[in-house]
């Protein structure tokens, strides 16, 4: 017999939180998410790239692949913890949803949506308690039909508390043509809507300390979001080196936040703010050409830099590559893809 029609069948089980087990045959090449989904479980789920760790699992027993643990912590590693959409188990495997690790959930409402451009809102959400995070994590947004979708915090407030007037979530949020959950916060008639917010989740944010290092922020679209708070957290923690932001779009339709950013710029001698864009023409100030090669332009060599790139994945990526090559150590890169959820 051949060794592929040897190959004996992966066994997954689910343990409940009410320790009920329940297993399933997985299909050849099958990922444990597509396996739940296909048995009816209903697993929270968004990017199913592994990035926006809606569908997060925890093994109880068996191992979870390596490459379904690639860019979690290693307190998450040893715990357990892995994407379901990224694992696709050679051997059998018991698991259980990590949710209750280490986000929490919180109910919402969304108080305001403001038109910041012509294909991105800003939308307010209130909640009942204060929502702990770090400025530029992101949440997971659950509507009241189950579907989930990731975003960005843009607001400021520190964990240990909330500053008066500033307690809303803020996120930025872009439309995408028939897309279904940026199209229902686009909609007339989504304020007062009850929302549910998983997280905060994410390593892409200030962390106080070393305040002389340069730090450099790229992202395009509504990548401006965690940006805008990651930037705005290090001035009011006293950041004293350069902060340099470079935001781009595909042209200046595609550019918002421009006059707030140019204050910020002008309250601080260590702030830089570079709007670009892909195609000209360009009012003043505003760079045209494709935002790594502008960001390369100004700074060749990166060696000592902090740098947090958010936005369109491909570029993401492309850009993690780019600063690295050009002296970053990867510690010092902090990325948030916004990987979109996969067409069925
Ligand atoms: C960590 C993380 C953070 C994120 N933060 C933000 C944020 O701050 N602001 C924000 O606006 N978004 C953010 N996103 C993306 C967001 O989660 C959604 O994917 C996005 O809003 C589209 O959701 P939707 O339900 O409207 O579209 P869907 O219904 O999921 O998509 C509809 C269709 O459009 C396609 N599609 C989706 N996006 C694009 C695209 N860009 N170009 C071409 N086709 C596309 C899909 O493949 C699908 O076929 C983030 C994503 C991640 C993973």
């Amino acid at each position: 017999m051949s060794a592929t029609t040897m190959a004996t069948a992966v066994t997954l089980t689910l343990t409940t939180d009410q320790e009920q087990s329940n297993s399933f045959t997985l299909e050849p090449g099958e990922s444990v998410l597509s396996a739940l989904l296909r048995h009816g479980v209903a697993v929270p789920n968004s990017c199913r790239a592994g990035a926006c760790q809606s569908c997060m699992m925890r093994a109880t027993a068996g191992t979870p692949t390596p490459d379904s643990q690639i860019g979690l912590k290693d307190a998450q590693r040893v715990k357990g913890r892995f994407p379901a959409c990224a694992c696709v188990p050679t051997s059998d495997l018991t698991v259980r949803f990590a949710d209750g690790d280490t986000a929490s959930r919180a109910k919402g409402v969304i108080r305001r949506v403001d038109r910041l451009s012509h294909d991105v809102a800003r939308v307010l959400i209130e909640t009942k308690e204060p929502v702990s995070y770090f400025p530029g994590q992101f949440l997971n947004l659950v509507r009241s039909d189950g579907l989930v979708r990731s975003y960005s915090l843009a607001s400021l407030h520190s964990p240990a508390g909330v500053a008066p007037g500033d307690d809303a979530l803020e996120l930025h949020v872009r439309r995408v043509r028939g897309g279904q959950m940026s199209e229902w916060l686009h909609g007339d008639d989504v304020v007062g809507e009850t929302v549910e917010l998983h997280g905060p989740m994410g390593d892409c944010f200030y962390v106080a300390g070393r305040p002389e290092q340069p730090i450099l922020l790229i992202g395009t679209g509504t990548g401006l979001a965690p940006l805008y708070a990651i930037a705005r957290d290090a001035l009011r923690h006293g950041h004293t080196g350069p902060i340099r932001l470079y935001h781009g779009g595909l042209n200046e339709g595609g550019l918002y936040h421009v006059d707030e950013l140019r204050q910020l710029a002008a309250a601080h001698s260590n702030f830089t703010y570079a709007p670009c864009v892909m195609n000209g023409p360009a009012s003043e100030g505003v760079r045209i050409g494709a935002i790594d090669k502008v960001v390369l332009a100004d700074q060749p060599k990166l060696a000592g830099w902090r740098v947090f790139l958010c936005g369109n994945a491909d570029l993401v990526n492309a850009l993690r590559k780019r600063v690295f090559l050009a002296g970053a150590k990867m510690s010092d890169i902090y990325a948030d893809a916004f990987v979109m959820k996969a067409s069925a």
